[in-house]
């Protein structure tokens, strides 16, 4: 898979869970990716609920994850 980097901090390497929440979140096709700590501040919500959100991910089964 290809490697993604941060959009607004530039931190390397996001993570499968990181990019996963991009594209379930944000747009599947996303040109911009975000570390889980840049994408709370951008949803303005907390690292807790996205960390949720993978794991809801995961328990139906999605793909991204
Ligand atoms: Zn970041």
């Amino acid at each position: 898979m290809e490697k993604k980097n941060c959009y607004v901090c530039g931190k390397q390497d996001l993570s499968k869970n990181e990019i996963g929440l991009i594209k379930k979140l944000i747009d599947k096709d996303a040109k911009r990716y975000y570390c889980i700590d840049c994408l709370s501040e951008f949803l303005e919500v907390d690292t807790e609920f996205l960390l949720a959100k993978v794991e809801e991910f995961k328990e139906q089964g999605c793909i991204l994850f």
